[in-house]
C-alpha cells in the first residue's frame, strides 16, 4: 500500500468524530428513561469512557484479542467476481457472515459481556426478537463464564425454536414474555424492568445501536471493527477508497459498524437499505406499517430510551412493522443513523420482500454465499440500481428505489450474516410468491409439504 494522507490508524483518526460525549446526535439520542435507571446509565457511561475510550486495564486490547481468537476476526474483504461482472462494477464483500455464530452480532455481544466483567458485574441479561442477539449473547456469556438470562416474547419463542435451542445449549435461561403481542418490543420493556431492579450486579446487553446513551455510541464502537478492517483492506487492495458502502439497517448496528470509519471520507457515499416489506402503504386505522422502512418513512419520536425516527401513527403510537426478515422487523432505528440521514450524510433506501428474496437466490447461486435475509436487502438494492430498473423490479407495485445512482464504481457491501437460519422461511416464501428463482424441491418424495 502506498502511503496516503488517509493512511493513518483509523481508530485514532476518527475517535473524536465518533464519540458523542453527551449522547446527543443532533436532535436525536438522549436518555429518556425512568428515574430508577439513571444510576445504571451513569455507571455504564463511566465504564464506557474508561474502558472503551481510554483503554483502561488494557480492555480494548483484551477485546480485540478475543475478537480474533474466539470470534475469527479479521474477516476477509472479498471481491465478488460474478456480481462485479454482472453489474460492470467493482464489488467487494465484507464477510461478517464468517464471524463466529454467523453474523456481526458477536462483535457487540462480546464487547458488552467483557465490559460487564471488567465492571465487576455477575449476571447478564438481554432481549431478543428473532433470537440472533440472544444467541450471540449466550455464546459470549458462556465464553466469559457469566450467568445469562434472555427475555424473548412468547410468540417469538414459538417461531424461533432453533435459536431457543442454541441459547439453552449454551447454558442461558430463556424467559418468555407474555405481554402484548409477545414480540421484541415487549421483551425490551421486560429486560429494562429487570435491569432497574438488579443493576448493582447485572448488565443489560442491548442488541443494536439503540436505547439510551451510552448504548448507541458504545455498540457502534464495538461494531466499528467492521469498517476499521474494511477501510484498511480496500486501501490495500485498490489503493483508494470505495465510492460507496452499502449495509442493511434494522436497528442499524451492522450499518453503523460498516460506516463509522468512512464517515469523515466525504467522497464515500453511505447507503442504508431498509426493509420495504410488502408495501410502503400504512394502515393507520389498524396501526400497521407493512414494512420496516423507518428512515425512509418514519417520524421523530421517543422509543426505548432515545429520541429517534419511528414508525408511529398520528397519535404517536408505535405501529406494528413487517419484513420477511425478522432482524429488520423493528419500528425504530438507532439515533445516530437518524441524525446522519437528517444531515444528508447517509442515504436511506428500501427494497421489498420480493426483491430481497430474489437477491438471496442470486447471491447463493452466483457467489456460493447464502446470505441472511437481512443482508439480502443490501444485494436487492445493488440489483435494482445495477440493472435496468424495469428488470430489477419485477412487481409493478413495488415501490421504486431512487432512480439516481449513489453507488458508483467501487462498492463495499457488508454481508452482515449468513442465511442458514432463514432457509425454511426462504423456501416457504419463494414458493408462496411464485418466484422463478425458487429451486425445484421435487427431489423430496412427493415434493415439499
Ligand atoms: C440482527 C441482524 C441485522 C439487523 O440488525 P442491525 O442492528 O440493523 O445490524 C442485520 N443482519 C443480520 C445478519 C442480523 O442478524
Amino acid at each position: 500500500m502506498t502511503p496516503t494522507d488517509t493512511d493513518t490508524r483509523p481508530t485514532e483518526r476518527n475517535r473524536d468524530e465518533r464519540t458523542a460525549e453527551d449522547g446527543n446526535f443532533g436532535r436525536f439520542g438522549g436518555q429518556y428513561v425512568p428515574e430508577a435507571l439513571m444510576p445504571a446509565l451513569e455507571e455504564l457511561e463511566d465504564a464506557y469512557r474508561r474502558y472503551v475510550l481510554e483503554n483502561e486495564d488494557g480492555f480494548m486490547d483484551d477485546f480485540r484479542r478475543r475478537l480474533r481468537d474466539f470470534g475469527g476476526r479479521p474477516t476477509p474483504l472479498q471481491r465478488a467476481d460474478r456480481l462485479s461482472e454482472r453489474y460492470g462494477r467493482e464489488i467487494y464483500l465484507k464477510r461478517e457472515d464468517l464471524v463466529h455464530g454467523g453474523a456481526h452480532k458477536l462483535n457487540n455481544a462480546l464487547g458488552q459481556v467483557l465490559l460487564a466483567k471488567y465492571m465487576g458485574k455477575e449476571r447478564i441479561i438481554a432481549e431478543t426478537g428473532a433470537g440472533q442477539h440472544g444467541t450471540a449473547t449466550a455464546m459470549a456469556a458462556a465464553h466469559l463464564d457469566m450467568p445469562c438470562e434472555i427475555y424473548m416474547g412468547r410468540t417469538d419463542v414459538n417461531r424461533q425454536r432453533p435459536n431457543v435451542f442454541r441459547m439453552r445449549i449454551n447454558g442461558a435461561e430463556v424467559n418468555p414474555v407474555d405481554a402484548g403481542r409477545g414480540t421484541l418490543k415487549e421483551a425490551i420493556s421486560e429486560t429494562m424492568r429487570d435491569w432497574s431492579q438488579t443493576v448493582e450486579h447485572t448488565h443489560y446487553v442491548i442488541g443494536s445501536v439503540v436505547g439510551p446513551h451510552p448504548f448507541p455510541a458504545m455498540v457502534r464502537d464495538f461494531q466499528a471493527v467492521i469498517s476499521e478492517e474494511a477501510r484498511e483492506q480496500i486501501l490495500e487492495e485498490t489503493d483508494g477508497l470505495p465510492d460507496s458502502v452499502v449495509a442493511c439497517a434494522g436497528g442499524g448496528s451492522n450499518t453503523m459498524g460498516a460506516f463509522a470509519e468512512f464517515i469523515p471520507d466525504e467522497s464515500v457515499s453511505l447507503v442504508a437499505v431498509e426493509a420495504g416489506g410488502s408495501s410502503l402503504e400504512v394502515d393507520e386505522a389498524a396501526g400497521v406499517a407493512p414494512n420496516s422502512a423507518t428512515l425512509s418513512t418514519g417520524e421523530e419520536g421517543v422509543l426505548h430510551g432515545a429520541r429517534t425516527t419511528l414508525l408511529q401513527d398520528s397519535h404517536g403510537q408505535i405501529m406494528e412493522s413487517h419484513s420477511v426478515s425478522a432482524g429488520l422487523d423493528y419500528a425504530g432505528v438507532g439515533p445516530e443513523l437518524a441524525h446522519l440521514v437528517d444531515i444528508g450524510r447517509v442515504t436511506p433506501v428500501n427494497v421489498d420482500d420480493r426483491v430481497a428474496l430474489e437477491a438471496f437466490h442470486r447471491l447463493s447461486t452466483e457467489e456460493g454465499i447464502i446470505p441472511a435475509l437481512e443482508t439480502a436487502h443490501a444485494f436487492g438494492y445493488l440489483h435494482a440500481v445495477g440493472t435496468d430498473a424495469d428488470t430489477a423490479l419485477t412487481d409493478a407495485d413495488t415501490p421504486p428505489v431512487e432512480s439516481d445512482d449513489p453507488l458508483g464504481e467501487t462498492i463495499i457491501i457488508n454481508v452482515s450474516g449468513r442465511g442458514d437460519k432463514d432457509l425454511e422461511t426462504v423456501i416457504e416464501q419463494t414458493a408462496e410468491m411464485g418466484l422463478e428463482a425458487a429451486p425445484d424441491m421435487s427431489v423430496f418424495d412427493g415434493g415439499l409439504r
